[in-house]
């Protein structure tokens, strides 16, 4: 994490809300977290991605999108939508792993809804802090916590609320990485993100004007 410029008082609040989450133990989700992972990117910016949650090597480093699934991720946006992630500020629903035991391996679960809920504020001032004139929704529990609807009703299409919030939902990276055929979706919808950039210049040039968190 940088140290933003002093006059940067939107990011010099998201550094607060940063310690705020690594204290937190408002859901059960803290007592086996190795780091809560709040995000990271540029503040305020125009572009935002929201996950679902830290998976075991996001629980291991505390950054977002950093594992096997974010790797692949942050590829495609680099080479199908000409999108540098670090121009992005990436961030999940939840801020601790979810995990569960099978087969006496601890493995990564979805965020149950108790977790969603409690997490909900941070999302929501991380929302009001970054300004995001476009949201990247990674895969089926952000869908339905942002937009209310499963992912496979929306992925690939352009969502956008009478406010001027606008939404572009993709695939979740994991999927992918378990179906050539979520591979190819995936692929092609994040083309789509390179061509909504590309009808909106002034968003992909400005992310990059920021001090990152
Ligand atoms: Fe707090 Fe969110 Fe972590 Fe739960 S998941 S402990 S609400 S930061």
């Amino acid at each position: 994490m940088q140290v933003p410029p002093l006059e940067n008082r939107d990011a010099a609040a998201m550094c607060d809300l940063y310690g705020e989450i690594a204290r937190c133990t408002a859901c059960p989700l803290f007592r086996t977290r190795t780091n809560a992972v709040p995000g990271e990117g540029p503040v305020p910016c125009d572009v935002m991605l929201v996950g679902e949650g830290p998976g075991v090597e996001e629980d291991r480093t505390g950054r977002p999108f950093v594992g096997k699934a974010g790797h692949l991720l942050r590829t495609l946006l680099r080479e199908e939508a000409g999108l540098d992630p670090e121009a992005v500020y990436i961030t999940n629903v939840v801020k601790c792993r979810s995990s569960v035991l099978q087969n006496g391996r601890t493995v990564d679960a979805p965020p149950p809804l108790s977790a969603r809920q409690a997490c909900e504020p941070f999302l929501t001032l991380q929302q009001m802090l970054v300004r995001p004139r476009v949201t990247i929704v990674v895969g089926s529990v952000a869908s339905r916590q942002l937009l209310g609807r499963p992912i496979g009703e929306v992925a690939g299409t352009l969502v956008v609320y009478p406010d001027g919030r606008k939404y572009l939902p993709i695939l979740h990276p994991a999927a992918a990485l378990r179906s050539d055929e979520a591979m190819d979706d995936l692929r092609c919808q994040v083309r789509g993100i390179g061509m909504w950039l590309d009808n909106n210049p002034d968003v992909r040039r400005r992310a990059e004007d920021y001090a990152r968190v």
